[in-house]
C-alpha cells in the first residue's frame, strides 16, 4: 500500500466524517488511481472542486497519486483570487443557468422570481438530471452526492440547506449571483422570458381590482400567463429585500 497525506479546505469539509474535517490525514491507496477517483473516494463530488495542489503544484484530475504526495484539495473561491494559478473546473460559465433535481421545487421557483433561467421537472430521471447540465451548460443544483459524482457533470453543486429560502441564499452567495437579480423577468410556471403587454391588450383577462388599480403588465412569451407588480409583488421585493441583507450586500468590489 501506498500513502498520501490530503487536507481538505472550506465547506468542502462538509463532505468528510467528523475525524477527516479541518485536519490532515492519511490516505492509504494501491495501484494507478487518478486524484479525480480518489477525491470523490473520500466523499467530495469533482464538481466542488476547484483547485489541487500537489505538494505545492497545481495538477489537474488526471494526476496519478504517487507515494508520498501531499494534497491541498481547495472548493470554488469567492474571494481569493487564484486566477493566475491552474484550475481544474473547466471556465465559469458565463451567464448562471440551472437545472434542477425533483427535490427542489421551491427553490426552483425562487430563483426563476428573481429572474434565473431554472429548467426543473418533478419526474427528471438522475440520468437526464446530468444530460440535460451537460448538453445545455446549465449548472446541476442537489442535494444528491452521487448525482454530482457522475463523469460527465463538469459544473454542478450540492446544495447543503433544506429549508428552501436558506437554499436560495447559499446558492446567490456561492455563485455570487447577487449583482445578477432581476426579478420580474422570467415566468415562475414555465421559466419562459416576460415581455411587457398593454393594458388594453390583456383587460378582458384581467380581475375587476387589478382592472382598476394596476397599469403595467408583462406577459409570458411561453405560456401566456400575465404579471403585474401587485401584492406578491410587493411581497417579493421585500423578500429581495431580506436576501440582499442576508448575503452581505456592499461586499461585492474589492
Ligand atoms: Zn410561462
Amino acid at each position: 500500500m501506498k500513502r498520501a497525506y490530503f487536507r481538505f479546505y472550506a465547506e468542502l469539509n462538509d463532505f468528510l466524517p467528523l475525524a477527516r474535517r479541518q485536519v490532515g490525514f492519511v490516505h492509504s491507496f494501491e495501484g494507478r488511481v487518478s486524484i479525480k477517483d480518489t477525491i470523490e473516494s473520500l466523499g467530495v463530488p469533482h464538481t466542488e472542486v476547484d483547485l489541487i495542489l500537489v505538494n505545492g503544484e497545481s495538477v489537474d484530475f488526471s494526476y496519478l497519486m504517487q507515494e508520498g504526495d501531499r494534497v491541498s484539495v481547495y472548493p470554488i473561491f469567492e474571494s481569493i483570487d487564484i486566477t493566475p494559478v491552474v484550475r481544474v473546473r473547466p471556465r465559469p460559465l458565463r451567464e448562471p443557468r440551472f437545472v434542477l433535481d425533483t427535490h427542489l421545487g421551491r427553490l426552483m421557483a425562487y430563483l426563476r422570481m428573481l429572474g434565473f433561467d431554472t429548467l426543473y421537472q418533478n419526474d427528471y430521471a438522475d440520468k437526464e438530471l446530468a444530460q440535460i447540465s451537460k448538453r445545455e451548460g446549465r449548472i446541476l443544483l442537489t442535494r444528491d452526492r452521487g448525482l454530482l459524482k457522475r463523469s460527465i457533470v463538469t459544473h454542478g453543486y450540492c446544495v447543503r440547506e433544506t429549508d428552501p429560502r436558506r437554499q436560495l441564499v447559499e446558492v446567490l452567495r456561492h455563485f455570487d449571483l447577487v449583482g445578477a437579480i432581476a426579478p420580474f423577468r422570467r415566468c415562475i410556471r414555465c421559466n419562459g422570458l416576460l415581455q411587457p403587454v398593454s393594458k388594453q391588450a390583456v383587460s378582458d383577462r384581467l380581475p375587476p381590482k387589478t382592472q382598476q388599480y394596476y397599469d403595467e403588465f408583462r406577459i409570458c412569451q411561453d405560456c401566456d400567463q400575465i404579471y403585474w407588480k401587485g401584492s406578491h409583488y410587493q411581497r417579493m421585493q421585500q423578500f429581495v429585500e431580506r436576501i440582499l441583507q442576508q448575503s452581505g450586500r456592499g461586499n461585492a468590489g474589492t
